[in-house]
Order: C-alpha cells, then structure tokens, then sequence
C-alpha cells in the first residue's frame, strides 16, 4: 500500500490520482510531478506490471527531460495497469474511460509510450480533446512511425562517438527491446555503416555478428511474426542481450534492466539510453567508473516529446526532426563536455543542466517552493 505524500519534494509531484473503474476492470495511475515550465507532456504507458511508484519515476524522468530540451512544458506521465496485447475493442474501453476519468486534470496532455500508439492518442482526443502523438490524419506528427526518438537517439550518437575510440560506420549495436524506439536507432545507425549484431522483444532475442538485415527484420516484426522467428539470425534469449560484446548498447524497453547484480555483464563503450530509467543510478555510475560513455535517457530519448511539443505548437515534420537534431545535438555536447571538465557523471552534469531551468521557471511562480529548495547548482 503507498503511503500518501511518499515522493514528496521540492520539485513536485504536483499531484497524483488513482483511477479505478470496477464495472472495466480498469486501473490507471496519473502523476503530474512539476509544471513550472508549462502544462505537463508525458506518455501513457500500458503495461500489466507497472506501479505508482513507476509513473512517479517517470514523471520525474519527464520533468527533467522537458526542462533540459527547453521545452514549454512541465513533467507528467500515465499508466494503465493491463495487458497492450489484449482484444484491440477492450484496449479502446480502457483508454476511452481512463482518458474520461482525467477529463479535469486539465494540466496534463497525453502522449503516447510503451504498449500505446498514435491511435491510442487520437482515441484520447475524441474523449476530451487533449493529446499529442495524433495520427497525420487528425493534424498530427506520428512520432513512432517516422521514429522521433530513434532520429535523437542517432544524433546523440553522432556527438558522442568522438568521447569514444570508435567509429560509427561498422560500429556494432545491440538493441535491448525493438520497438519503436529500438527499430528506428537502428534504422538510422545502420544507415550510417553500424551494424545490429543483436536485438531482442518480449519473445527473446536474435544475433548475427556479420550485422543482422534491419530493414528485413523490420519487415518481420510488422506481420506481429516474433524476434526470435527471424530467419536472418541466430535466436538467444532475452537475457543473452546482456552478454553481446559491441560498441553502442541501447536499452530500449523496460525500466531498470541494468542493476547492481548484472552491470558487470555489458561489454560496450557506449550506453545510449532510450527506454526511461533504464539504470539504476548504482549500476549508471559502476559503468561510468570504468570509463563507459553514457548519454542518460533524459538528453538521449527527449526527440518523442520535442516532437509532440512541435506538433502541439502547430508545426511541421520536418521543422520538427530538425529541432530534434539541434536540441539533442547542443544538451549531448554540452552534458559531456560538462562531465568531462566536472569529472561528474552525464546524469549529474544533465540533472545540474535541467534543474537549473526547472529552478529559474519555478522563480517566476506565486508559489515559489524553490526559495526554501536545497541548493542543487
Ligand atoms: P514499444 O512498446 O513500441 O516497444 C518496446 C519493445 O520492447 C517491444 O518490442 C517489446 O516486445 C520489447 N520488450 C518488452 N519487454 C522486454 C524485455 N524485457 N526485453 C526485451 N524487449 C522487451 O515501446 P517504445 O515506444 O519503443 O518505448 C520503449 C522505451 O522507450 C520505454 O521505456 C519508453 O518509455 C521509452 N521512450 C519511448 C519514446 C517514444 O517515442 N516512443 C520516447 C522516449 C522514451
């Protein structure tokens, strides 16, 4: 049982609302941490183990993320307790009447994350009218289907490759999750001479060290076909993703994935971070010590959000990619550069980068907790 007020500090959360609809089954979770710099942007997550205090952790992650891409919007994000794979007509019910349920939460704008998608948006949209991620159709830049975040994830590549002794052109990759976010890095990394040598989904995982097809193997997860059914590559399972010696290493799936107990196992020189919270902050700065390059998930999977926040501007696509490349460009250079001069970790250079704009946005408020905050600067 939570107890109330538990996460509770200068920065937020704002609020937190537990939506429970018997009749449906449905159980939903919405933490609004911090909206200083504008009405909150964050994803709903689908996911039958998520938990409040994995909304929280995210919002947080969200707070930080818009603040350090300089976006007009605060932290928040959504869970609904269910299977993503169930009927598609009961997955509609429960985002309908969850969506119903926050129809007042009106500091909050929807967006779309792991088991959700740009028809889940546009549901939400006709519900209450407060949504971004929306299909092309209704106005919107379908961040997944044209790969916001794999697009940043590869600029953040671009600028940290240097920090390592590799070239990106036949680099190797491993993809932990190949989803959308996962699918789309690789497409752009292997566009640029890298090689996928691993990947894996919710069935297990698949390898190739001569670099495995992506296009192909695109192709095969779209007919909903299992990773590990993919005939250009040898199957493994989730768990051998772990062990797969390479350059670049992507988590892009689940929360804390890499702990304590097995960030040992990674064999890479750089960690770009794609899922949220990917790390643990113990296992983060083990891997830090022995002198892998991290660009932490806040500065390196922020082009999903920069690209909701241009559609909610109005913008177009392409403005949108090319904002995307900027804003990750200049916060990766700039959050290793600080790392480097500091000798900090990137996550203390990027939360000392993002707080500094949360702190001055929190300045310009009637309620300005922040003049009693603890000095973080
Ligand atoms: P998705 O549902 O499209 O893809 C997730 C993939 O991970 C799926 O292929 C799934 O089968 C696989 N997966 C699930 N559990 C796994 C496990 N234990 N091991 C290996 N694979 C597993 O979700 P997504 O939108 O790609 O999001 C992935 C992560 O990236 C999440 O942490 C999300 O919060 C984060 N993120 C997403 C975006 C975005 O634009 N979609 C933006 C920023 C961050």
């Amino acid at each position: 049982m939570d107890v109330p007020f538990q996460y509770c500090d200068e920065l937020g959360p704002n609020k937190i609302i537990h939506v429970y609809e018997p009749e449906l089954a449905l159980k939903g979770v919405l933490v609004v941490d911090n909206t200083a710099t504008g009405p909150a942007i964050g994803g709903l997550r689908m996911a039958a183990d998520a938990t409040t205090d994995e909304c929280f952790r995210l919002a947080r992650a969200m707070t930080l993320k818009n603040a350090a891409a300089g976006l007009p919007h605060g932290g928040g994000k959504s869970v609904i307790i269910a299977d993503p794979k169930q009927p598609k007509e009961k997955k509609e019910q429960l985002i309908r009447a969850f969506a119903h349920a926050l129809r007042d939460a009106g500091d909050y704008i929807f967006g779309p994350d792991m088991g959700t998608n740009e028809e889940s948006m546009a549901w939400v949209r006709d519900e209450i009218g407060r949504s971004v991620g929306l299909p092309r159709e209704i106005g919107g830049i379908p961040l997944d289907e044209i790969g916001a975040t794999g697009w940043g994830l590869f600029q953040a590549a671009q600028v940290a490759v240097p920090y390592c002794d590799f070239e990106l052109s036949g680099a190797k990759v491993v993809v932990q999750g190949f989803g959308s976010v996962g699918k789309h890095a690789a497409r752009f990394l292997n566009h640029e001479g890298a090689l996928l040598v691993g990947t894996s989904d919710s069935s297990g995982g698949i390898y190739n060290q001569g670099g495995l097809d992506v296009s192909a193997l695109i192709q095969h997860k779209s007919q909903h076909l299992p990773i590990t059914s993919f005939p250009g590559g040898t199957a493994c399972t989730q768990d051998d993703i772990l062990d797969m010696a390479c350059d670049i290493w992507i988590p892009a799936a689940r929360p804390d994935v890499v702990n304590e107990d097995n960030v040992s196992r990674l064999n890479t020189k750089l960690v770009l971070q794609g899922a949220n919270i990917p790390f643990t902050h113990g296992a983060e700065k083990q891997l830090h010590q022995q002198g892998v390059c991290i660009v932490p998930d806040f500065i390196a999977n922020a082009g999903g959000v920069i690209c909701a926040a241009m559609e909610y501007q109005g913008t177009t696509e392409s403005i949108a990619m090319q904002v995307i490349e900027d804003k990750i460009r200049r916060n990766t250079e700039e959050v290793l550069t600080i790392s480097h001069r500091d000798t900090i970790t990137p996550r203390e250079a990027a939360t000392k980068m993002a707080m500094q704009r949360v702190n001055k946005a929190m300045g310009f408020r009637r309620w300005n907790t922040f003049s009693n905050a603890p000095n973080y600067l």
